[in-house]
């Protein structure tokens, strides 16, 4: 999808196959040599990484430099985020495409009680931080809250990145919430040709009765993501160009 969305708009984008048997120092020997490429305007690595050593994926990360991170997974670019500046790094794509959703939506965010349900260091963490820089009074929940459905039922805005399918009930969502769907799980569906279909976080069907916009699995978040990471690497080409 990345590779499409690219070609389409005309960024050359190359997509580097690595063996499962690469090791850390030769991922971090390929960045080193990408970092310094000044035709390289834009790297990401993809995650999880599939390999048969144990690479430490923070290191990876930190390891693009800030400049060309334009998945904005770099402590530097996280840490911005983090304390508000949200104009001089990259915006992490997910988290970022679940703010242009909501407000694509006309939704308020300044004002709305937010819940964003996950953590991670990828979405749950930068969505928090982006909502909560967009003036919304932001509920972080994880694997350790309590009574995770009255919470959700006290959110305007309800950003669900947990990996577990169709564990927020459609009967917990407050009435005319904004709802986005972060997961994407694959489950055995006989049904289907390929014997198995991708489903949210969210029970779509119950929870669309309730939300007032609600995103689907596949095709919501997922290609917001693609289009956000489109806008990072013109972004980036900018920044480069004019520092020459
Ligand atoms: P992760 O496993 O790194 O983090 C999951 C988070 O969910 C953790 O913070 C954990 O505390 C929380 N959690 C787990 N079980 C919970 C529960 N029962 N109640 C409350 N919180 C719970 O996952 P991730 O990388 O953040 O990804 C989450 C989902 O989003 C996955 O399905 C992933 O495939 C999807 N995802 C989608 C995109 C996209 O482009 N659409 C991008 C990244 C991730």
């Amino acid at each position: 999808m990345k590779l499409k969305a690219a070609k389409n708009i005309g960024i050359i984008a190359k997509h580097i196959v690595l063996p499962s048997s690469t090791n850390e120092i030769e991922l971090l020997g390929i960045l080193s040599h990408l970092n310094l490429d000044p035709h390289v305007h834009g790297v990401i690595v993809q995650m999880p990484l599939d390999c048969v050593n144990s690479i430490n994926s923070n290191l990876i990360t930190d390891s693009v430099f800030p400049n060309k991170d334009v998945d904005g997974l770099n402590s530097r670019n996280q840490g911005k985020v983090a304390v508000g500046d949200l104009a001089t790094g990259f915006l992490p794509c997910t988290p970022s495409g679940c703010l242009e959703l909501v407000k694509r939506s006309g939704t308020k965010i300044e004002g709305s009680h937010t819940v964003v349900i996950g953590r991670s260091r990828i979405v749950g963490t930068p969505v928090s931080e982006l909502f909560k820089w967009h003036n919304a009074t932001v509920t972080t929940c994880h694997s350790k809250t309590k009574n995770l459905d009255e919470v959700v039922a006290n959110a305007d805005i309800l950003v669900v990145a947990i990996g577990q399918p169709n564990l927020i009930k459609g009967e917990w969502i407050k009435k005319g919430a904004v709802v986005i769907d972060c997961g994407i799980t694959s489950i055995p569906d006989a049904t289907r040709k390929s014997g198995s279909r991708l489903v949210g976080d969210v029970d779509f069907e119950q929870a669309r009765k309730r939300a007032s916009w609600i995103t689907p699995v596949p095709g919501g978040v997922g290609p917001m993501t693609v289009v956000m990471l489109m806008k990072n690497i013109v972004l980036a080409a900018v920044k480069a160009a004019r520092t020459l």
